[in-house]
């Protein structure tokens, strides 16, 4: 693989070894579209391993054997590229990155990113927004990344907003990040600017300890994307910014009762096709936080969609599902849940509030995994506005997915 980086443009050109089809960190299947991409509003005199991680994040799933950049990268990073994936890199010859002193958050607006940032009142907040890219279609108008961008503008915090077409380098499975990573690729390059040491994102529970998303169900203490230990992690903090999760030890049951009850919760939004009124009710996403939501307030679901919408299907089949443990909460919790289109669900689990009351605490580990000038301040709030695991609750989290 070569990368050149020129005024925000970043070109890729496979060698001979490497494929148009790979996978993802998370052994996810990705077939690449385009070979170049923009990210807008970064310095172009950023440390030279900064260039180098934020194309990594792009390039990493179709590159083989080797990487050559434009400019030096340090041999700290190099060794790190090569600890995680084999790859070699160069031409190597740079001064490594020394951390910065700030943590900014990587913020979506969604309830997830929300809880992360209440938790550090003064960070300042880094968010992506997709832009069209000049030859790739665009199969997915519905996206309102302007509305996110609004509501993101509205919170107050000092903010750095990257306009990026880089999703549009996938073809498949549709426009999105190659690999998780890349979401950051925009705060990666302004690091030096904001002086980052670290950059926070909403990563909750299930994501780095349960292996939920698109991998596997099971407890996984060595995830390659979030462990601080994982080869991305190591990867990070060779620049200089670690990854930092602070609501990686609660469920997003803890993340949406935290995002509603912060300063911020006018602005919380994690429909990424509703107008700028309102969450569209009927996607996806919107059904599942809803289902989240209701257990939070102990309603009864609030949702348009009946059994016989063509969105109910997936409740019908026996799971694994994704966000499962939050399934089961819900289930257990939602009054008259077994006259909705979750009814069907039912079946496949005894989930009580005992058995789910482990998704209201916080899993002590993912505290002290988060980079000492950051600990404190999450173990103090997690303490005082969650509450810690029991011994038998962290049994819970240890052993998910090795009973069914
Ligand atoms: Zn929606």
């Amino acid at each position: 693989m070569r990368v050149t980086w020129a005024d925000g443009l970043l070109t890729f050109r496979l060698d001979l070894e490497d494929q148009i089809t790979g996978k993802a960190s998370d052994e996810y299947p990705v077939k690449l579209a385009t070979n170049s991409c923009t990210i807008t509003d970064v310095p172009d005199d950023a440390h030279p391993d900064l260039f180098a991680v934020a194309a990594w994040t792009v390039v990493a799933p179709w590159t083989r054997k080797r990487i050559t950049f434009d400019r030096a990268v340090s041999a700290r990073f190099a060794q790190a590229l090569h600890d995680g994936w084999g790859v070699e890199a160069g031409p190597v010859g740079a001064e490594p990155r020394a951390a910065g002193g700030t943590l900014a958050i990587s913020y979506s607006g969604g309830a997830d990113s929300v809880a992360a940032a209440a938790i550090y009142p003064d960070a300042p907040f880094v968010h992506f927004r997709r832009v069209p890219h000049p030859r790739v279609p665009n199969r997915w108008p519905h996206y309102r990344s302007d509305v996110l961008a609004r509501l993101a503008q509205q919170t107050g915090r000092p903010l750095t907003t990257v306009r990026s077409d880089l999703e549009y380098t996938l073809a498949e499975p549709r426009p999105g990040y190659p690999e998780h990573h890349a979401v950051a690729a925009g705060a990666l390059l302004n690091a030096d600017r904001l002086d980052l040491g670290g950059l926070g994102f909403g990563y909750e529970i299930g994501s780095r300890w349960l292996g939920g998303g698109r991998y596997l169900h099971r407890y996984t203490p060595d995830n390659p994307m979030w462990a601080p230990h994982g080869k991305w992690g190591r990867l990070f903090a060779a620049v200089g910014v670690h990854i930092v999760l602070p609501v990686g030890g609660v469920s997003e049951a803890v993340t949406m009762r935290l995002a509603l009850e912060s300063e911020l919760a006018g602005q919380v939004r994690w429909c990424l096709s509703g107008a700028a009124d309102g969450p569209c009710r009927t996607c996806a996403k919107c059904l599942y936080k809803e289902l989240i939501q209701a257990a939070v307030e102990r309603r009864p679901l609030d949702t348009p969609l009946t059994a016989g919408h063509p969105r109910a299907r997936k409740w019908l089949c026996p799971p694994p599902y994704g966000g499962q443990e939050m399934v089961e909460y819900g289930l257990a919790r939602i009054p008259g849940i077994e006259r909705t289109l979750f009814a069907g669900a039912l079946d496949y689990f005894d989930a009580t509030e005992e058995s789910t009351s482990w998704l209201e605490h916080c899993y002590p580990p993912a505290l002290a995994e988060i980079p000492e000038p950051w600990r404190e301040r999450a173990t103090s709030f997690m303490t005082a506005e969650v509450g810690l695991m029991t011994e038998k609750e962290i049994h819970r989290v240890e052993t998910w997915g090795s009973t069914g």
